[in-house]
């Protein structure tokens, strides 16, 4: 398993939020498959960098991409890029410690935040947000996200769908969690849960769908008192940002809405533009419309879609013949394009690798030297290669900077300060 950071787990690590312990529990089932013998991690190793696609086939039988969808949509508006304009990728690999997002600087010292997107990755930004200190600090959220955190001035925080309540993305039980938090009240406006009739019908075909037990949850925002906590969520429905405008510092200071109605039929709904505008003053504003996957040298690429174009998990030749590649498969997000939670991916990968074995006769076509056989792996300029038993000693140790804190770890947040330890500890 090659993996271009020192420490494996992808976006379990470094997505998933860090007030979800509970949900990175497949890291275990991860530890037992690298107890298996045979098994190799070759960490800090970028692939299409470090090894090229051309080596990998040589060396290997077959080779499965599993890299995820590292980069984002974008919304397409003037303004995307003012200052104070962020995407949710960096906030999250910021508070989860991904050494790709360690510098990012959030002005947490605005008071209104605009949150671009209604799925469970804005949702999980939102919430961050939103805790207190007290909330986070027994997490692995990073530390110096927790130190900026415990300064936020944020009071208000606006959750943007272009659609309506009925048909937002979040599901139900991390939707109900902005009901329950410390010093943040969830605010709706009651007008927004008159449902049109294709939307009433959607929930009427589905009995127990996500979409009827979310609208349940809103309904009891609206009827419940009001705390006057120290913050506030404002769901706000049926509108879509058009402009990103700023201020005489070329910082962002509002974003431009404009509000939509649904066209369509039931579950066909799309948001169209009214032309009726609305602003809202805001400092910082996170999208959070989808995530989108990159190009590795030597892979096929559909840029449209972000994803290696495959079939049953064979990726597919550039030149749209339509005829798989022999032993290039893909898995996961960067095969699917990026919908799913961790449980998606196991039937996702069984699929793929299903197709990989029922290939394997004609993949045998003699030895391949594995490992040994990757030129750029061996001599002066290869990369430090981060192995199981080195992780085990970034693990161990992340660990033990948590336990003080009360923190289930304090994870690493430098690619240096890694093999800066692995190198002191093993030999
Ligand atoms: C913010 C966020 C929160 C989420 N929360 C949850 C949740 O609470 N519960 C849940 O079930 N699901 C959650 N998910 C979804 C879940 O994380 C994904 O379904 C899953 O991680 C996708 O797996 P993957 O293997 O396709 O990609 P990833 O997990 O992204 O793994 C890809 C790996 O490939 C590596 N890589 C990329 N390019 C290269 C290269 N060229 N060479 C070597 N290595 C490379 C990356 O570093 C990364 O480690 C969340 C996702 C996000 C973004």
């Amino acid at each position: 398993m090659f993996e271009r950071l020192p420490a494996p787990f992808g976006l379990v690590r470094h997505g998933v939020a860090p007030d979800h312990q509970k949900l990175k529990e497949p890291i275990r089932i991860y530890e037992g498959i690298a107890r298996t013998p045979g098994f190799q991690l070759f960490g800090n190793v970028t692939i299409g960098r470090d090894v090229s696609v051309d080596d990998l086939r040589a060396a290997y039988h077959a080779v499965l991409f599993c890299c995820g969808a590292e980069t984002d949509r974008r919304l397409g508006i003037p303004g995307e890029d003012l200052a104070g304009s962020h995407t949710a990728t960096e906030f999250v690999g910021w508070y989860n410690a991904h050494p790709d997002y360690r510098d990012r600087v959030f002005d947490l010292s605005q008071e209104v935040v605009a949150i671009i997107g209604q799925g469970n990755v804005a949702i999980d930004v939102c919430r961050i947000l939103a805790k207190t200190v007290d909330e986070l600090k027994h997490t692995d959220i990073a530390q110096h996200a927790l130190d900026c955190l415990a300064e936020s001035r944020i009071r208000e925080i606006h959750l943007i769908g272009r659609r309506g309540p009925a048909q937002a993305k979040f599901t139900t039980k991390e939707f109900r969690e902005l009901g329950e938090l410390a010093d943040c009240d969830p605010v709706v406006d009651p007008a927004d849960l008159a449902l049109n009739p294709a939307s009433l019908a959607e929930l009427e075909e589905r009995a127990g769908s996500v979409a009827k037990k979310n609208l349940e949850v809103l309904k009891g925002f609206v009827t419940r008192p009001v705390r006057g906590a120290r913050r506030r969520v404002f769901l706000r429905f049926l509108l879509s940002p058009v402009e990103l405008q700023g201020g005489a510092d070329a910082r962002l200071a509002q974003v431009v809405l404009e509000r939509n109605r649904l066209e369509g039929g039931s579950f066909q709904q799309t948001a169209r533009g009214t032309g009726a505008r609305v602003a809202l003053q805001c400092g910082l504003l996170f999208r959070s419309i989808g995530y989108k996957g990159v190009t590795i040298p030597g892979v096929p690429f559909d840029a449209k879609q972000g994803v290696f174009p495959t079939r049953d998990g064979r990726i597919l030749d550039a030149a749209g013949t339509g005829a798989p590649i022999p032993g290039l498969y893909a898995s996961g997000w960067i095969k699917r394009g990026p919908t799913g939670i961790i449980g998606t991916n196991r039937a996702d990968s069984l699929a793929t690798v299903n197709s990989m074995l029922g290939d394997a006769d004609s993949l045998n076509t003699g030895p391949k030297p594995g490992a040994e056989g990757l030129p750029t792996l061996q001599g002066g300029q290869a990369p430090r290669v981060v192995h199981y038993a080195d992780w085990q000693v970034i693990d161990r140790a992340e660990v033990e900077r948590g336990a003080p804190k009360g923190k289930p770890r304090e994870k690493f947040t430098r690619v240096a300060e890694m093999l800066r330890l692995v190198d002191s500890t093993c030999s």
